[in-house]
């Protein structure tokens, strides 16, 4: 028998009203895995005795396994790979900060269609869609992790492997799963969806989530250079991303990321600096300046000299624009943005294409 997920809310209630328990006693079981994250032995010690062996047997708490986790030996980094159950691998981040807050990177897909040459996932070349349940368990798994040393994840932030508006609906699926009273009950002001940039998704989400952060992975305001750093740049034009957003800080009271990727002689100038902030005039965003990770599959591609990047950050300051340089965790670990890849997909997806051939 097909196994109900844990994060079926609807599926779960159904199974509770068969086996005629009192609500009670699954809400304390959904407090202790989705908002305590004290595990499955504990949750399921909070159902009535006849309950319990029925809940362990129909009900799939864990859709993914833990391959590995490996902590950082320089920050508060830790990445966790796991496997789904199609047998691909999968990277979460988790980042504590130096102020004891704890930030968590999901991934949305396996792989990435978006194919953006700066980023190691995007030249990994499959994309597959996780499910809600898949992104979801990587909140439990950290969530189980962080509970055990007395920390709490705060920030939720879908910056992890693939596009997450090339998986709209599993993603708002998740989103309304992390957002529920009765399941993670989630501030939405602290989750966070960064895109590409597809602007009619930016639009729905703001409308569907309008508490829920957006970031605009930007990298260049010229169309050209733009179009060479990410392909998908070509289908979507800086004039319809620029409405998009304009849209968005209409439906949202929340300040739009900017995420901009420091890349030397390719973005960086001083012309570059106010070529972005002529087009960010009238947005409300605030830049987020990205030193590169540098990745094996782009050797040309440099970050800007920090000198440099603090002269290019005071441009869009002196204009009014709310920048950040942003430091990713996990360098050592490729753990940092841009460097979560697992080579082995590849070799799975082959393995599967020809069982599927030959069966
Ligand atoms: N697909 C989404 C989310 C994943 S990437 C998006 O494009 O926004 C999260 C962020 O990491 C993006 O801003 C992306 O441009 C950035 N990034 C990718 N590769 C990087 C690299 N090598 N160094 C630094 N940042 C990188």
């Amino acid at each position: 028998m097909e196994r109900i997920s844990i994060f079926d809310s609807e599926a779960v209630d159904r199974l509770r009203a068969e086996l005629k328990f009192e609500p009670r006693r699954l809400r304390a079981a959904r407090t202790a895995l989705f908002k305590k994250f004290r595990g499955v032995t504990a949750a399921l010690a909070e159902l009535p005795d006849g309950a319990r062996d029925v809940f362990t047997r129909r009900v799939e708490f864990h859709p993914l396994a833990v391959e590995q986790a490996l902590d950082s030996g320089i920050d508060g980094a830790t990445k966790l790979v796991l496997r789904t159950p199609a047998g691909l691998l999968i990277e979460s981040v988790i980042m504590r900060t130096g102020t004891g807050r704890v930030s968590l990177c999901v991934s949305s897909q396996v792989g990435c269609a978006a194919a953006c040459g700066f980023c190691a996932t995007g030249q990994m070349g499959i994309a597959r869609n996780l499910s809600a349940a898949e992104i979801l368990d990587q909140v439990v798994l950290a969530g189980e992790r962080m509970a055990a040393e007395g920390r709490r994840v705060r920030n939720i932030v879908f910056m992890g492997m693939g596009e997450p508006f090339h998986n709209e609906e599993a993603v708002y699926e998740a989103v309304t799963t992390l957002l529920a009273p009765e399941m993670f009950q989630h501030t939405p002001g602290r989750i966070l969806i960064s895109t590409v940039g597809i602007p009619d998704a930016m639009i729905r989400c703001a409308r569907r989530f309008p508490a829920v952060n957006l970031a605009l992975s930007l990298h260049s305001v010229r169309q050209s250079v733009r179009e060479q750093l990410m392909p998908l740049a070509a289908k979507y034009s800086l004039d319809e991303l620029r409405s998009a957003i304009l849209a968005v800080n209409r439906i949202q009271q929340n300040t739009l990321m900017i995420e901009y990727l420091m890349l030397a002689g390719l973005n960086d100038s001083l012309d570059d600096a106010r070529e972005l902030v002529a087009w960010l005039r009238g947005l409300d965003a605030h830049v987020n300046l990205i030193p590169y990770n540098p990745i094996a599959s782009a050797p040309h591609l440099r970050t800007t000299e920090r000198p440099h990047r603090d002269a290019f950050a005071e441009v869009l300051r002196a204009a009014g624009f709310v920048t950040t340089i942003r430091y990713s965790l996990g360098a050592d670990i490729a753990a940092a943005c841009g460097q979560l890849v697992q080579q082995e997909n590849r070799e799975t997806v082959r393995q599967q294409t020809l069982s599927s051939v030959r069966a």
